[in-house]
């Protein structure tokens, strides 16, 4: 079921709505990435703020 899926966002988190399961691809057309730091340094400091739970 990857027909709506947008090829070039890979993406991991499997509890988000927006998941494809079979090829960790993310079905929006496009996301938004942001920080909950005040100066982010690494890759844990980033969230995708297109998350919903499923
Ligand atoms: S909205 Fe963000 S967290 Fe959810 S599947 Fe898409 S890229 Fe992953």
């Amino acid at each position: 079921m990857e027909h709506n899926c947008n090829q070039t966002i890979r993406c991991t988190v499997d509890k988000c709505r927006h998941h494809e399961g079979v090829k960790n691809l993310c079905s929006l057309d496009a996301i938004t990435v942001g920080t909950h730091e005040a100066n982010p340094t690494k890759i844990e400091c980033t969230d995708c703020l297109s998350f919903e739970n499923r």
